[in-house]
């Protein structure tokens, strides 16, 4: 008889995009003379920069002649993109990153999913409260939690954050060996600073653990002080791995492309306790289970490492960090408490009352979609999150409607 992987039944089903859908949906019904305005879910809305475009379609005219078309490509990705990443994202920053450590793939939902397959199930892992979902629902699949109980797995340390702490979380008291951190951060928008950070690196030395930095938003940071890459960090070669995306940055979301960093002097152990790198088995893995990205895909996002690319890139980012500025500047002036908005396209908002009952103020008396941060792990309960991705307009007129609601 075929058994299911019984972990899978362990897994919380989630109900937020769906939940939020059907509340947004039986509104609509209600006042369909309100156009709603969402600022939920994280997908951008603007179009792909016109230089990622161009070469999108001469990319696709290669494929269109025996002389010129490709067939399967290398699995880590080609050489002319691998390399545009090294030496724009991480050696212009000080970063020492060569091509060959950087894997090329679809996206970074995929690689901070997959990742964990290539250590051993009895791991110890740590996962920050509030969360992108993915980290925790991959290792419950793989069977490296027990049940849920009260809004958590048993068997994750969890890194709480709150506002005491600028959701930053403590490292942990008791000893992990894997630990996944996003910064700039989804859900709240919160960012480390290179000695917060140097913090994780040390203790990650110290415990023969790897740090998972998902630095999906990366491009998001205005504050010059702050990391962009944690190998901007001392040791950091040495035990951690990053994933980055093109997907926010440069509105990558439906095309898919994405890279995960893995250093060839990063080492994990055997259980005889003999080091073996960690390069080697992603390599593997991703030779054995992916066929690399689409070669028009990677040409267009080589494309925004050329001059016209970055100019138009950071024109998409500048419009998504003006509405950012926007929403943060309104909820102060409102009264409540804000995190994120200044480097990152997420503002975390403190309601003063349960995130769902909150959504549905905002929603009635508004219009305004946002997405209660309950939804994303029981610290996250008491706060809304905002996104910054939608056209100015939008974004203007929400605010407006909020302020009005909220004043009355
Ligand atoms: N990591 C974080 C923190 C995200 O918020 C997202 C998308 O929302 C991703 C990864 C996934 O990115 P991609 O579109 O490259 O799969």
């Amino acid at each position: 008889m075929i058994h299911i992987n019984a972990h899978y039944l362990k897994l919380n089903a989630s109900y937020l995009f769906s939940e939020i859908a059907k509340r947004v949906a039986a509104h609509q019904q209600q006042h369909p003379e309100v156009p709603v305005i969402r600022l939920g879910i994280g997908d951008v809305t603007h179009a792909l920069p016109a230089a990622c475009i161009a070469a999108f379609h001469q990319a696709v005219d290669e494929m269109a002649q025996d002389s010129t078309f490709r067939g399967y490509g290398p699995e880590q990705g080609y050489a002319f993109l691998r390399e545009a990443i090294a030496a724009n994202d991480f050696q212009a920053r000080g970063a020492d990153i060569h091509a060959d450590e950087i894997f090329v793939s679809d996206g970074a939902k995929c690689d901070t999913g997959n990742i964990q397959e290539i250590f051993a199930t009895d791991t110890r892992i740590a996962i920050p409260d509030p969360v992108y979902p993915v980290y925790l629902d991959t290792n419950v699949m793989a069977g490296r939690t027990g049940t849920y109980r009260n809004g958590r797995y048993e068997g994750v340390v969890y890194l709480d954050g709150s506002m005491e702490n600028g959701f930053i979380p403590a490292l942990p008291e008791e000893p992990v060996d894997l630990i996944y951190l996003c910064f700039p951060n989804n859900p709240t928008g919160a960012t480390i600073t290179k000695e917060q950070l140097k913090a994780w690196v040390d203790y990650a030395a110290a415990n023969k653990a790897i740090i998972l930095f998902d630095a999906a938003y990366e491009a998001f940071i205005r504050d010059d002080r702050l990391p962009h890459s944690i190998y901007e960090i001392e040791g950091a070669r040495e035990v951690a791995i990053e994933f980055r995306s093109f997907s926010k940055t440069a509105g990558f979301t439906g095309t898919r492309c994405a890279y995960t960093v893995v250093p060839k002097s990063l080492m994990a152990y055997t259980a005889a306790g003999e080091a073996h790198s960690v390069h080697s088995l992603w390599n593997r893995r991703q030779s054995t289970k992916f066929n690399g990205v689409a070669y028009p895909v990677q040409c267009a996002a080589a494309a925004i490492y050329s001059d016209a690319g970055k100019a138009q890139m950071t024109g998409l980012i500048d419009g998504y960090m003006e509405n950012a500025a926007l929403v943060r500047k309104e909820m102060q002036a409102l009264g409540y408490a804000c995190i994120g908005g200044e480097n990152s396209p997420y503002i975390w908002i403190a309601t003063g009352s349960d995130s769902w009952s909150f959504f549905d103020m905002l929603l009635a008396k508004a219009g305004v979609v946002c997405t209660p941060g309950a939804g994303f792990g029981t610290c996250g309960e008491g706060f809304i999150r905002i996104s910054a991705f939608n056209s100015h307009e939008n974004v203007s007129t929400a605010m407006s409607r909020i302020g009005q609601a909220l004043n009355t």
